[in-house]
Formats: C-alpha cells, sequence, structure tokens
C-alpha cells in the first residue's frame, strides 16, 4: 500500500518554496513551511498570501478554500519543527555544499522512515543522497516555476532510491494533480538540459545586441507561442538561480559551451540584479517580488527604431516572384491597401523594368545566392536611389545580397514565417550597411499589415530559428543518449514550460529536412561542437522520415 504524506516540510520559502507549499496545502495536506530567519519567513509567508489573493481575484480559488489553505500551514524558523514530517522538500539556494549540509541536518532531525526530497534544477540528486545515512530515501522531485500552475513534476532516482520511494513519490505527484516524470540522475534532467541552452544563447544574443530584449521576447513568444521571452522567463526565474543551474550544468554536462554561463549573466548576478525578486534583471519591476514591469532606460520610445511606430509608409510596392511567398505577400499588400506591382523574374528578360517608380519593392524568387545578387543588381539599376530593396530569404546572408548592389544602405531583409498570409512576427533583418531609415520604413510597413515587426542583425537564424533550432537540436541529441523517451520529452517541455508542443512534434510538423538545413547554416556560421546537427537527425533525413510530409517522422503520421 502507498505510504501516506499526511504532513510534509518545505525548507526555503522563496521563489519556489512558497509555490511548494501551496501546492501541499492546497491538496489537503499539511505543511510544515521553515525558513532561516523571521524576515526571511515573513517574506515566504507574504509570497504565498500574495500567490493566494491573486487565486481569489482571479476567481480560480473560493476565499473559504484560501483559509482551509492557510490553516494547513505552519511557519518555522530551523529544522527542528520537521520533526513529525513524513517528507521533507528542499527549495534552498542551488549550491551543492548548502544542500548537502542541509540534508545531512535533516537526516538528523526527521524521523527514520521519513523522505528527503531535493528540488534541485541541476545538482546531482546522488551526491546530495549520499549526504545522508539514508541514501535510498533521498529523492528529486522537482517543481517548475510557478509551482501552483505548471503541471509537470520531474522525479528523479538515483542508483540506491528505493523503488517504493518512487512509486509513493509518484503516488503523491498524482493527489496533488501533477504529471510526474520518473527519470535518472543527470544535469537539468529532461526540461531544464533543453532549456537553459536556449536562455543562455537568448542572453548571448542581448549581450551582443544584436536585438533589443524586447524583441528577442516578442519574436519568441509569437512565432513559438511561448508563454513568455527567454529574458522575461530568466527574471522570473531569478538570475542567480540560473546562474547556478547553468554552471552545475556546464562542470556535469561534459562541458558544452551551449551551457557555460553568458558572462553577462554573471555580472548581473554580482551587481545584485537578480530579476523580479530584487525588482531589477534585464527588465524593471514596480519593486522587489512584483510581475509589474516600470519603464526603464532601455524601454522603447516611440519613434526610435524598437517602436513599430510610423514612418515613411511606400504607397507603390513592387513584388517580384510568382511562388507562394511572392502572391502571398501581393494579396496581402493589396488587402492593406497598397497599390501592388507583380512580377516574375526571368535572369534573361528584362522583368522587372515597370518597377521604375515604386516606393519599395520586396522579391520571394528562389533562395539561391546567385539568383538573388543578379536580381538585386538589375533592381540597383532601375529603382530610384533611396528606394528600400527587401529580400525575404531564409537562408541567406543579406550583406551578400546587399553587396550585389550600389546602394546597400537601402538593403535589408523580411523573414515571414509560416504560409500566406504569414504568422503575425516578421524578423527585420537589417545589416552593417542598412540605414536606419530603412529600417524604419520596413517596420512601418509592416505594421500596417497588422504585423508584429522585431529588427535584428544579419546572422543565420535571425532570432527565432536561432534560438528554436539548437534547442530542438538538444531534444534529438537527449533522445540519441536514451536518456529518456520522445513522449516524455515533450510532455515535459509542454507541462513544465508551457510550450504549446514539444520538440518532437515540432520537428515532425516543421519538418525534419527543413530543420537540418538550417541547423546547417546556422553550424556554417558558427562551427560550435554544441550547434552540430545531431547525428540521428542526419540519418533521418537520410532515411526519409520528415516528418508529417511523409508520413514518418519521430513518430508516425497515418492520415498525413
Ligand atoms: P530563492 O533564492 O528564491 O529562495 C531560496 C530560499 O531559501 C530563500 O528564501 C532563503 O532565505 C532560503 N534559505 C537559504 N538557506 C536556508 C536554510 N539553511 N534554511 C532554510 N531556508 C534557507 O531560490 P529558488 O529560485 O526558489 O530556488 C530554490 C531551489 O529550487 C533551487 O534548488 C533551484 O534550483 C530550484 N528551482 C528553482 C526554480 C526557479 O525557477 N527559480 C525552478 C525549479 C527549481
Amino acid at each position: 500500500m502507498a505510504r501516506e504524506f499526511n504532513t510534509v516540510g518545505v525548507v526555503g520559502l522563496g521563489t519556489m518554496g512558497a509555490g511548494i507549499v501551496e501546492v501541499f496545502a492546497r491538496n489537503g495536506v499539511d505543511v510544515i513551511a521553515v525558513e532561516i530567519n523571521e524576515s526571511a519567513l515573513d517574506r515566504g509567508r507574504a509570497n504565498l498570501a500574495a500567490s493566494t489573493d491573486r487565486a481569489v481575484a482571479r476567481g480560480k480559488l473560493d476565499p473559504v478554500d484560501r483559509d482551509a489553505l492557510h490553516s494547513r500551514v505552519t511557519f518555522a524558523v530551523g529544522l527542528p519543527a520537521l520533526r513529525d514530517a513524513d517528507l521533507v522538500v528542499e527549495a534552498v539556494p542551488e549550491r551543492l555544499d548548502l544542500k548537502r549540509r542541509l540534508l545531512a541536518e535533516l537526516d538528523q532531525v526527521c524521523e527514520p522512515a521519513a523522505i528527503l526530497a531535493t528540488n534541485t534544477s541541476s545538482l546531482s540528486v546522488t551526491e546530495l543522497a549520499v549526504a545522508t545515512s539514508r541514501p535510498g530515501q533521498v529523492i528529486g522531485l522537482h517543481f517548475f516555476n510557478p509551482a501552483p500552475v505548471m503541471k509537470l513534476i520531474e522525479v528523479i532516482r538515483t542508483v540506491v532510491t528505493e523503488p517504493d520511494v518512487v512509486s509513493d513519490v509518484e503516488a503523491l505527484c498524482a493527489r496533488l494533480g501533477k504529471v510526474g516524470v520518473s527519470i535518472g540522475d543527470r544535469a537539468g534532467f529532461i526540461a531544464n538540459a533543453l532549456l537553459f541552452g536556449y536562455l543562455n544563447q537568448a542572453i548571448g544574443l542581448y549581450d551582443a545586441r544584436y536585438a533589443a530584449r524586447e524583441d528577442i521576447d516578442a519574436a519568441m513568444r509569437l512565432a513559438c507561442r511561448l508563454p513568455m521571452g527567454p529574458l522575461a522567463l530568466l527574471d522570473l526565474i531569478g538570475l542567480d538561480t540560473a546562474y547556478e543551474v547553468l554552471d552545475t550544468m556546464y562542470r556535469r554536462g561534459g562541458r558544452d559551451r551551449r551551457h557555460a554561463p553568458a558572462p553577462l549573466l554573471r555580472q548581473m548576478v554580482t551587481a545584485g540584479l537578480l530579476g523580479r525578486k530584487s525588482g531589477r534583471g534585464f527588465y524593471t519591476y514596480e519593486r522587489p517580488g512584483s510581475s509589474r514591469l516600470t519603464p526603464d532606460g532601455l524601454t522603447p520610445q516611440a519613434g526610435t527604431l524598437t517602436d513599430s511606430g510610423a514612418g515613411p509608409v511606400p504607397r507603390t510596392v513592387g513584388v517580384v516572384g510568382s511562388g507562394p511567398t511572392a502572391t502571398g505577400l501581393a494579396d496581402l499588400l493589396r488587402g492593406a491597401g497598397f497599390e501592388v506591382l507583380s512580377v516574375g523574374y526571368d535572369a534573361d528578360r528584362d522583368t522587372v523594368a515597370p518597377l521604375a517608380d515604386v516606393d519599395l519593392v520586396v522579391e520571394a524568387v528562389p533562395d539561391d545566392l546567385e539568383i538573388k545578387k543578379a536580381l538585386f543588381a538589375g533592381l540597383d539599376g532601375i529603382c530610384k536611389p533611396g528606394v528600400p530593396l527587401v529580400t525575404t530569404t531564409s537562408t541567406l546572408p543579406v550583406i551578400d545580397i546587399a553587396m550585389a548592389t550600389g546602394r546597400p544602405a537601402d538593403v535589408l531583409g523580411l523573414r515571414l514565417r509560416g504560409p500566406a498570409p504569414f504568422s503575425e512576427l516578421v524578423e527585420v533583418v537589417h545589416t552593417i550597411r542598412t540605414a536606419p531609415a530603412t529600417v524604419t520604413t520596413a517596420r512601418a510597413l509592416c505594421a500596417s499589415l497588422g504585423k508584429t515587426a522585431v529588427t535584428c542583425g544579419d546572422r543565420a537564424g535571425a532570432i527565432v530559428d536561432a534560438l528554436l533550432l539548437p534547442y530542438l537540436n538538444d531534444a534529438v541529441r537527449m533522445l540519441e543518449a536514451s536518456y529518456s523517451t520522445a513522449d516524455d520529452i515533450d510532455a515535459a517541455m509542454k507541462l513544465g514550460c508551457g510550450y504549446p508542443v514539444g520538440p518532437f512534434e515540432l520537428l515532425d510538423t516543421l519538418g525534419l529536412d527543413v530543420a537540418l538545413d538550417i541547423l546547417r547554416t546556422i553550424y556554417r556560421e558558427a562551427p560550435e561542437p554544441g550547434l552540430a546537427p545531431a547525428p540521428l537527425l542526419r540519418h533521418m533525413v537520410t532515411a526519409g522520415r520528415l516528418g508529417r510530409s511523409t508520413g514518418q517522422g519521430f513518430r508516425a503520421h497515418p492520415d498525413r
């Protein structure tokens, strides 16, 4: 029979601990909530009260249930209060020495039958377990942030965890209304191993001034339908916690440079910019602990490049090409009231001559550098000076196309996503030669098409693919290493991080061949070992398993 958990203890009531207390108490479990001193205890109590009050205000919790929830929680300073707990979950800062010391003390305080659980994100549960005299009763119980909302709990067993401890904890997860995914003890487990490489890379893009923080976040939210962009998510997680998680994953996970903490992260932690909890991180908040943003020196002002406000909107637009992107674009432009002149492209005939008087030209001819260079050289000779010349290339460097003209200041890229009428997001790609006015015009054009424009530099994958594809590649590597299954990996990202689809569902939809092409482009530009396309992905493409389009990818799609 499964063990009864009547009283549980939670140690550390910070970002995670207070939420974990709420989860237990909401589900009828008595909780002893412990902090290191009175002021931290007051903060933890306030965190819990604020969260349950918010749930009441949103109609998600009845006021009577809130009061019952609070009546189940006892607050205390110091570990001796946990003497009678059947299970203790620690959620103190992500430091091995601290957690080992804490678990050793808990081992002294708690009944011999009690289970000790750690909410660590990245440390070795095995190393923590052996700090106690009961390693068989130590387990990882990795909640996700915010704990009351996210459905996933990763249950981490070590080689010595007793099987009934695992099954009892799995039953507890179900009682809490959560989905428990049981896995072995590997750095970052499933979700963080995939999430943190992506978050770290986003810091790198931001630090390199490749795009503004708002644009990086908006791009990932809109293109991938993520609940938050990466930089806002880092602020929620806490930059100190994120730093520790990355540093541990880097050291434990074979020194993959994707996990080497970005230098900016370290600097921000040292400077006390920890995210929401300190009131400032990548963004600035109304006060410490608040989720409400307040404008700061980096907030886009109306009329600047990072704002989609008005610029000189062109009236007549030339569209070159005859494929679905070109026709879709022409329809979209006409629908928005532009005068559109559509021309096909034939290198041997002067098809672009009618575009002499248009205010902007956008091309969607085949993604071949020689074809595009010839086209742009031709447009350069025909179009009026200062007329923006726009390419929709998704794989070629825009600068190579721009330098085929004598007016690189007028050339930029627009990355449209999905089939016409395209997704809400458009990435405006400028080169080091593009004039600010050209960017402003392009953003204004996007705004009048009802699209959200983000601006970024000219690098493989722009913002979205540069961040998305390496994450998908990491998921394939994880599968290849037999750490978990495609189903569990997809479930972990959906239930733990709020992603609308898991990486394998997404790969099958995108097309494994398309994903491999983009990854190769990214890897060619930045030949980091961590960005090399996973062998399994290459093999699947070679074997013709391209995803939905062929009826078989990581899963079978008999109904294609
Ligand atoms: P945090 O800094 O927000 O909170 C840690 C709390 O522990 C603080 O309130 C601190 O006062 C308290 N504490 C420190 N030493 C203590 C002691 N000896 N006894 C009692 N309390 C003590 O940290 P956090 O972000 O909540 O992270 C806690 C754990 O949860 C870490 O292992 C982290 O990896 C993990 N985690 C964090 C997230 C996240 O998004 N932040 C998500 C999942 C797991």
